[in-house]
């Protein structure tokens, strides 16, 4: 997970703070010292992280909440406030052009995800009903001009190709009369990358720059770079001049200094960030909502837009019945489990809930895969109607009962053992997050 070793300093310190009671100004120093420690082992920038501290401890000495009550609290909003600034403060979204076809660049080393991005971007944007065409400009890697075809083939959205030219800045101009020509609304270039940032390199895209005046020019960073990920965007902003980032590989980046230190440093935006390998595993980046997750605040803004790109509204009211009622059974699960997966991995999705951190085992214990969920569909309808709809896992305890079970799914006791012990964790959990939802409603939840 994104940011997992700050999040896990960053509560400890938060724990510590509560339970305390009232705050002296040595608890704030020994905590914001933790931040510091916290921030510098995440590879965030040096002057970034003395800055971020100096602000919080100056909030901190503004409020005078040395010795009140809700001292604790007070200071966690502050962090997430100021976390949500280093982030980038407000969301920000890429320009769309009064007058069509908007024109996006994207710009970066090779390997940071530039290709895998543009075809990531095409689908989002096609799932916003706009019409997307891709442009292969990056010549020099024959390999990235195929990648581009099989991407655009597999999501049905044209690329446009000039073959055997080695002129990039010719095939950006060709291709904006060309997407006009097809009704095509957003024209996304992929250029060509460098193992290092040179200046034939600069040359080229500041060409194309000058020829098809995009509206906007994105840099494509990897966020397991760490630092250099910053150098590379200070260089391309000065250079080049960027609009954004789009952060890429955030998924297998534990620290997240990057991701942290970037807008500090550039002054640029993080605009979408790239999650998974897999052609929807781009996110829009939303500071704000990425500061709550890391102190385990929660995201439920996140979870419901995901609930509601995957469900149709019947699905959500029986979800939010369910929810309220407080019951939940076999059959519930099922159906829970089919429209979570809906939405993507359980795991992740369970994680953008408020407290939840400290159930991390149990969140790894319910993360499965397709052939799993067929094994607990299996198991679930070949309990009784009575079993399914009870609520109650006791029921089962008895092993002649699971034997059955296992039998009639085709499984084994162990099989059925686990998927008990699943559905007592998810039934946990979903208290959590209904007692969680509450407590937010008066803001911040106890870790
Ligand atoms: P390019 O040289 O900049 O065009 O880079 P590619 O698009 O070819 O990507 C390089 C590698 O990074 C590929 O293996 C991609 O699958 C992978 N990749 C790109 N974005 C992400 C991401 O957000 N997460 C992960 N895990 N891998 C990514």
């Amino acid at each position: 997970m994104p940011f997992e070793s700050l999040s896990e300093r960053f509560q400890a310190a938060f724990k510590k703070l509560r339970g305390k009671g009232k705050l002296s100004e040595e608890d704030i120093t020994e905590a914001l010292k933790e931040m510091r420690r916290a921030l510098l082992e995440a590879d965030v920038n040096f002057t970034v992280t003395k800055d971020f501290i100096k602000k919080v401890r100056e909030k901190a000495v503004g409020e005078e909440i040395f010795g009140s009550l809700n001292a604790s609290q007070t200071v966690i909003k502050i962090v997430r406030d100021e976390l949500a600034e280093l982030l980038g403060g407000t969301q920000s979204r890429i320009a769309i052009a009064p007058k069509p076809p908007t024109i996006i660049m994207l710009v970066g080393l090779q390997g940071a995800g530039k290709t895998t991005t543009a075809a990531k971007l095409a689908k989002k944007l096609k799932a916003q009903g706009k019409s997307p065409i891709m442009v292969a400009g990056d010549v020099y890697r024959p390999a990235a001009i195929t990648q581009l075809q099989v991407l655009g083939k597999e999501l049905d959205i044209p690329v446009y190709t000039e073959e055997g030219s080695t002129d990039p800045v010719q095939i950006a101009e060709n291709a904006i009369p060309y997407a006009v020509g097809h009704l095509r609304d957003v024209v996304i270039i992929d250029t060509a990358g460098r193992l290092h940032i040179n200046e034939t390199l600069m040359d080229e895209l500041i060409h194309i720059k000058e020829e098809v005046h995009p509206h906007e020019i994105l840099l494509v960073v990897d966020a397991m770079t760490g630092q250099d990920a910053v150098t590379a965007a200070s260089a391309f902003d000065g250079a080049l001049g960027i609009d954004g980032m789009i952060m890429t590989k955030l998924d297998g980046d534990a620290r997240g200094g990057a991701a942290l230190s970037i807008k500090a440093v550039t002054g640029k935006p993080i605009k979408f960030i790239g999650v998974s390998e897999k052609l929807d595993g781009l996110e829009e980046f939303h500071p704000n909502r990425y500061a709550s997750r890391i102190l385990d605040l929660g995201d439920v803004e996140t979870i419901i837009e995901k609930a509601q790109a995957a469900f149709d509204e019947e699905s959500m009211a029986n979800m939010k019945q369910t929810m309220k009622s407080g019951t939940f059974t076999f059959d519930d699960f099922l159906t829970q489990l089919h429209m979570i997966k809906k939405m993507g991995n359980v795991g992740s999705i369970m994680s953008l809930i408020p407290g939840i951190g400290k159930y991390k085992k149990e969140l790894d214990k319910v993360d499965m895969d397709g052939k799993e969920l067929k094994h607990i569909e299996a198991i679930i309808t070949s309990m009784t109607a009575q079993e399914r709809s009870s609520g109650n896992p006791k029921m089962l305890i008895k092993d002649s009962r699971k034997r059955r079970i296992a039998k009639g799914s085709g499984t084994r006791v162990q099989d059925v053992n686990r998927l008990i012990k699943q559905f007592t964790e998810m039934q946990k959990m979903m208290k959590q997050a209904k007692k969680a939802q509450q407590k937010r409603r008066g803001f911040i939840p106890r870790l």
